[in-house]
């Protein structure tokens, strides 16, 4: 479904991906794992179009999607959950999921609109019980559920999500990792960058690891975990462990 294939970025002067390429089939969930500044970021930015690759080709659905423009994308069926969140602060929950189906107006009834939000509401109860409160005032655990339902609201088909359980509390990363679970039952593909690969192994079947801007390793979780040096670094096992 989506084909990343040798993508070289750049911030001016100073390139920060030298070729990396990524593969994720339809339905499937795959994690970008790596630790800090390896570009996983960058990568994720560079597929939804905030970046435009100096080199390399991006293809969803066999159809070349190289630098185009985000909301495009959406319109293509790409959904975003990037850093930041960029929910609308002063406005409601409501207000906001409404907003995240503009690629729907005009074409979308009202009541199809609507529908989706109660399914939202459902995904997220409570989202349901706040859904009048402004979005700038929710908690973070609630922002981040709030930027996945807004961003299903546009119906994608593969939704990207840039690290669901950053700065979140054990039981909210749970309620959310529960969630995207859900949504991959439904048949969205997933494609998500994580600091956290514990959260993203009980989701994912299949990771790469970044380092450096490059691919140091690719292949299934399962591999992942069985891989000693990589275990030691990405899942933090200590040398107290080895003692044991
Ligand atoms: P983290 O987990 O810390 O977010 P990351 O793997 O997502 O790290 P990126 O955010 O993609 O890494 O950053 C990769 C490199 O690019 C870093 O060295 C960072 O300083 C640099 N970088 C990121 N954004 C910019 C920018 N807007 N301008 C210049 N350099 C940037």
């Amino acid at each position: 479904m989506l084909e990343v294939e040798g993508v070289v970025a750049a911030y001016g002067a100073i390139e920060v991906l030298h070729g990396v390429s990524v593969k994720v089939a339809a339905g499937d969930a795959v994690a970008i794992l790596g630790p800090n500044g390896a570009g996983k970021t960058t990568l994720l930015r560079s597929i939804a179009g905030f970046l435009k690759p100096r080199a390399g080709h991006i293809a969803f659905d066999g159809r070349d999607i190289t630098g185009i423009a985000p909301e495009r994308l959406v319109r293509a069926g790409v959904g975003q959950v990037l850093e930041g969140r960029q929910l609308f602060g002063p406005l409601s929950v409501v207000e906001n999921l409404r907003l995240g189906a503009y690629a729907r107006f005009g074409k979308s009834p009202r009541a199809d609109i609507e529908a989706d939000v109660e399914r939202v509401y459902a995904l997220f109860p409570r989202l349901r019980e706040r859904r009048l409160q402004k979005a700038g005032t929710l908690s973070g655990g609630e922002q981040m559920m709030l930027a996945v339902g807004r961003a299903i609201m546009c119906k994608p088909r593969l939704l990207l999500l840039d690290e669901p359980s950053v700065g979140l509390a054990p039981l909210v990363v749970k309620d959310i990792y529960n969630a995207l679970q859900a949504l991959r039952s439904e048949g969205i593909t997933l494609l998500l960058v994580e600091q956290n690969p514990e959260a993203a192994f009980a989701l994912v079947s299949r990771c790469y690891v970044l380092e450096a801007g490059r691919v140091v390793h690719e292949g299934t979780t399962d591999a992942l975990r069985a891989s000693q040096d990589l275990a030691r670094f990405y899942l933090g096992a200590s040398d107290e462990d080895d003692d044991l």
